[in-house]
């Protein structure tokens, strides 16, 4: 619609732009935004540094991955006839029936004539006179585009642990979040797997089954509860379709988008048998249930965070034999749902398996990774196969890899190295006209569904600067100044706040990472959309449109 507006504003800058917009990564956000920015009339280029679209589902294809949040809410919403289309297979489906779900996406709305694939964003600098931003890729092209549109990931950039000796192993190795497409094979070997987080539990789980030897190195354990996925069958998919209204209406009401809803019941306004039969139910339940629809003081109070968190330890004695193994899986840092919970398909029973076997690494460091295996203050062992899945170094991450400069050549990685600012997690003062989707400080969850949100409000946005010709939105300083402190408000109280994980900016494999940041919103997201909604209808007067 408004293309004569960007393409006017464009022929009287010095040097003719590229692209009216630019989005960096062809993941859920990117597809989206560049469909939604296509609508617009916009010219369009979409960035991707792999060979397809997908982002975290075309990159962590390592065995067992796959969602842990309810399918049929985790997809698109934006197309009736995308949803009227396709059919998920299980309850919580699996990478690459999700990654088909992307292909098809890309191939529906005809959105790969305009991504570009193997190109590696290096460089975005803002050039103040043409109000444009210039975007180099890793082979030197340069790019010139009025927006720039990060999409690229809250958990994208993988992080190895500082270990001696990484390159020396013989065997194949890799981090869960760069699985080679041609696949590993492992089945039948000796394989180690490093870390216990989300990627950890589902590899672990998976692995098991076929190795010949699993040996997983654990530094702390994670609190894990039943996903309890299921086929859904033809019937039960068309009543699934036929509520894809009330579903998403309801992902919109829930504090993080999810499908569970907090009791609002407090831990200890129950009897002691009203509170067991209903944690009873939650561990029986699906997927996020028991973290995201438990009590409404579960995560703030901490009493009522012991008890959920000795419910669940027992959980984790009953079904694992050897009482020391189990003792080693109960964490004693944290309280119950305070990091985020791992969903787990028969976890514990894995250390049951004579083929399996559980390291501390609290009780025995890593010394080294040698040519045949990993070699601990204890002992030397020997691996085909060596996994690491030891995180991201999220939020920030993928931000701080690219260099990324605005007004008077700011760089956001200087601007962060305290914690990140954000206005509404979309804009940062001094970047006119970049918008972040799923950027620090917007409200995360079911990630998709905040995706778009965002998408949304940024396509919304970009309509009205091409409408009004704006050549330049950016974020004052006092408004990011106000959101910071809304965000840190939103913050208090909160015991995850207290522990150190990815959601508090700890990556202790990365350097200037080691100290607890507000990497978070952790306020509810139908306050985030209410206060993002109350800046459109002022007409953007929050922000300085030149
Ligand atoms: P993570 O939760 O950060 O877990 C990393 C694991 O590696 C932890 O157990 C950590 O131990 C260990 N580790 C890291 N560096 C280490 C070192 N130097 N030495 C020893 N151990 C080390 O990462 P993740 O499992 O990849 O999950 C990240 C996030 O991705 C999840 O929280 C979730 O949001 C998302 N995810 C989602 C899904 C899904 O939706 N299906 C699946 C997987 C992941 P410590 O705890 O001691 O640091």
């Amino acid at each position: 619609m408004n293309q004569t507006a960007l393409a006017e504003n464009s022929t009287s800058n010095a040097d003719a732009l590229d692209f009216d917009a630019i989005v960096i990564g062809g993941g859920i956000s990117g597809m989206y935004q560049l469909y939604r920015l296509r609508e617009l009339g916009l010219k369009v280029r979409v960035l991707e540094t792999g060979t397809g679209v997908g982002g975290t589902w075309y990159w962590n294809r390592y065995p067992g991955a796959r969602f842990d949040s309810e399918s049929y809410s985790y997809g698109y919403s934006f197309s009736k006839e995308l949803l009227d289309e396709w059919d998920w297979s299980e309850s919580f489906s699996g990478q690459p029936e999700i990654e088909r779900y992307c292909n098809l996406v890309a191939d529906k709305f005809d959105l790969r004539k305009d991504i570009q694939f193997s190109a590696r964003v290096t460089a975005a600098h803002y050039d103040e006179g043409a109000c444009c931003w210039a975007v180099t890729l890793a082979d030197g092209t340069t790019y010139r585009a009025r927006f720039i549109v990060s999409a690229i990931g809250l958990l994208s950039t993988p992080t190895m642990p500082k270990f001696d000796g990484i390159e020396d192993f013989k065997g194949p190795w890799t981090h869960t979040g760069l699985w080679p497409k041609e696949g590993i094979d492992y089945a039948g070997k000796r394989v180690a797997v490093v870390g216990t987080g989300a990627s950890g539990v589902q590899a672990i789980q998976e692995i098991s089954k076929t190795a010949k030897h699993l040996t997983v190195f654990q530094r702390r354990p994670n609190w894990c509860t039943p996903l309890h996925n299921r086929p859904i069958p033809k019937d039960e998919m068309e009543d699934i379709r036929s509520r894809y209204p009330e579903i998403f209406q309801r992902c919109l009401e829930t504090a993080a988008c999810f499908i569970h809803t907090v009791d609002l019941r407090g831990t200890f306004e129950v009897t002691e048998e009203e509170r067991n039969a209903f944690w009873e139910s939650l561990y029986a339940g699906q997927g996020f249930g028991i973290w995201q629809g438990n009590f409404r003081d579960m995560l703030i109070d901490r009493e009522a965070n012991r008890l959920m968190s000795d419910f669940v330890a027992d959980k984790i004695r009953e079904r694992v034999t050897d009482p020391k193994t189990a003792d080693m899986l109960i964490p004693k840092d944290h309280g119950f749902g305070t990091r985020r919970v791992p969903q787990e398909t028969k976890y514990y029973e894995v250390y049951n398996r004579d083929n399996v076997k559980l390291v501390s690494m609290l009780e025995e460091p890593v010394e080294r990774i040698t040519e045949t295996g990993i070699r601990t203050s204890a002992q030397d062992y020997e691996f085909d196969v060596i996994i690491y899945a030891t995180g991201f170094d999220a939020v920030t991450g993928a931000f701080d890899k690219i260099d990324i400069q605005g007004k008077g050549g700011a760089r956001l990685k200087e601007k962060w190295s305290g914690g990140p600012r954000t206005f509404v997690g979309v804009m940062v003062d001094d970047f006119p006209n970049m918008f972040m989707i799923m950027g620090p400080h917007a409200a995360l969850g079911n990630n998709p569904r905040s995706i778009e949100y965002n998408v949304d409000w940024i396509s919304r946005l970009i309509g009205h600067a091409s409408d009004n010709g704006v050549r330049q939105a950016e974020a004052p300083a006092k408004a990011v100044a106000e959101w910071h402190s809304f965000v840190s408000e939103k913050a208090e109280g909160l015991l995850s706040n207290e522990i150190d994980s990815w959601m508090t900016g700890i990556n202790l494999n990365v350097e200037g990472k080691q100290t607890r940041t507000i990497v978070r919103y952790s306020g509810t997201a139908p306050e985030y959309r209410e206060k993002c909604e109350a800046v459109a209808a002022s007409g953007y007067e929050d922000l300085n449109m030149d």
